[in-house]
C-alpha cells in the first residue's frame, strides 16, 4: 500500500494512505539517501510503501520512493550529518511584511536563493495589507515589480482581516507547501485562517506520546481543507541559506543565470571582471541593484544580514 508521510517523531511515522486513513508506522530495513549522510532515513513528505502488521493497527515502511527535492538542517554536533526536514515540496512561500517587523530585500533574496538551491518553486506573500499607508503601498508595488519580473509570483493579503485569502487557498490546492518568514509576520495567523481546524487526523492508536517521542521537534504536514498540505517546521521559522559554492551562486539568481554565458570569462564571479554581462545588466537597469547587492552580500558571506 502506498502512502505519504505526514508526521514523524524519529522512530514512528504517521502515513496517510488512500482514502485518507492515517496509519502509525515503523521502519523495517535500511533506507539511504544519495550523496548525504542523514540522521533520519524518512521525512515528512516522503512517498513510501507500507505493509500492515498482522493483528495490529500499525504498519511497517518497506519502501522509500525517490524524492524530487528536500530541505535539510545540518546537525550541530555531528557536522557531517544532516536531518531531512521535509521532502517533495511543490512550493515555498516567504511571508513578508514591510513594517512590524520589516522584511529586508536581503532576507527575501536569501530565501529565494535557498529555494532555488533546493529546487523548490518559490513566491512571496505580502501580509498585513491593512496596515499599509499610501507610501507603503508604493513600496509594495516596487517590491512586487522586482520579483514578478524575474519570475517569482507575489501575493498581498491581510491574514487578520481575511483579505485575498481565496487566492492563497487556490494556490495551496493539492500541493505540498512550505511557509517561511520572520517571527511576527503573521504566519500563524495565516495558517489558522487557511486551516481553521488545524488538527491532524490521528490513527487508531490515540496516545501518540506513548511511542517514545523524541524531545526534538520534527516537521508535520497539515491537511488543507479542499486538498493539499502545509508543512509546519517547528524550530525553523526561516529557511536558512545552505552551503553554496561561490562559483555557483549566480545560478541561483534567475536573472543572472540567463546571462552567465555572455560573460567574457567562463569563471566570471561578476564582481570586477571586464566584459561581465551581469554587471552590464545592472548598469543598464535590467538587473535590479538590490538583487545584485544581495548577490555580493551572500558571495562575501555576510549571511547574518537581515
Ligand atoms: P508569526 O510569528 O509569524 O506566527 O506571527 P503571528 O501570526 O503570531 O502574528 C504576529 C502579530 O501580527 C499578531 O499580533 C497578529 O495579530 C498580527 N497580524 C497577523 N496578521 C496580520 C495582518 O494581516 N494585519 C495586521 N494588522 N496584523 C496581523
Ligand atoms: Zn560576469
Amino acid at each position: 500500500m502506498q502512502g505519504l508521510v505526514i508526521k514523524s517523531t524519529g522512530s514512528w511515522y504517521q502515513v496517510a494512505t488512500e482514502g485518507n486513513r492515517v496509519v502509525d508506522c515503523r521502519i523495517k530495513g535500511k533506507f539511504r539517501t544519495k550523496d548525504i549522510k542523514t540522521t533520519n532515513p524518512i521525512a515528512v513528505g516522503d512517498h513510501v510503501d507500507i505493509e500492515l502488521e498482522p493483528e495490529q493497527d500499525t504498519a511497517v515502511i518497506t519502501k522509500l520512493y525517490d524524492r524530487k527535492n528536500y530541505i535539510i538542517r545540518k546537525s550541530v554536533n555531528l557536522s557531517k550529518q544532516a536531518q531531512i526536514i521535509a521532502a517533495n515540496l511543490d512550493q515555498a512561500f516567504l511571508i513578508v511584511t514591510l513594517a512590524s517587523p520589516r522584511t529586508s530585500l536581503g532576507f527575501i533574496d536569501r530565501f529565494l536563493v535557498t529555494a532555488e538551491a533546493y529546487d523548490i518553486p518559490a513566491g512571496l506573500i505580502f501580509n498585513k495589507l491593512d496596515l499599509f499607508s499610501e507610501e507603503g503601498l508604493e513600496i509594495l508595488a516596487e517590491y512586487q515589480d522586482i520579483y514578478t519580473r524575474i519570475g517569482y509570483p507575489c501575493y498581498e493579503v491581510s491574514a487578520l482581516e481575511g483579505t485575498n485569502l481565496d487566492e492563497i487557498k487556490d494556490l495551496l490546492k493539492d500541493k505540498v507547501t512550505l511557509f517561511s518568514g520572520h517571527s511576527g509576520v503573521g504566519k500563524s495567523t495565516l495558517i489558522n485562517q487557511l486551516i481553521p481546524d488545524k488538527e491532524l487526523k490521528t490513527g487508531a492508536i490515540s496516545d501518540w506520546s506513548d511511542k517514545g517521542q523524541h524531545t526534538t521537534t520534527f516537521a508535520e504536514m497539515h491537511e488543507v481543507p479542499g486538498g493539499g498540505y502545509l508543512i509546519d517546521t517547528p524550530g525553523i521559522r526561516e529557511l536558512g541559506i545552505i552551503d553554496i559554492e561561490k562559483q555557483e551562486l549566480g545560478h541561483f539568481f534567475p536573472e543572472m543565470r540567463e546571462r552567465l554565458n555572455e560573460c567574457k570569462y567562463h569563471n566570471c564571479r561578476h564582481i570586477n571582471e571586464p566584459g561581465c554581462a551581469v554587471m552590464e545588466a545592472v548598469e543598464e537597469g535590467e538587473i535590479d541593484e538590490s538583487r545584485y547587492e544581495s548577490y555580493l552580500s551572500i558571495f562575501n558571506g555576510n549571511d547574518t544580514r537581515t
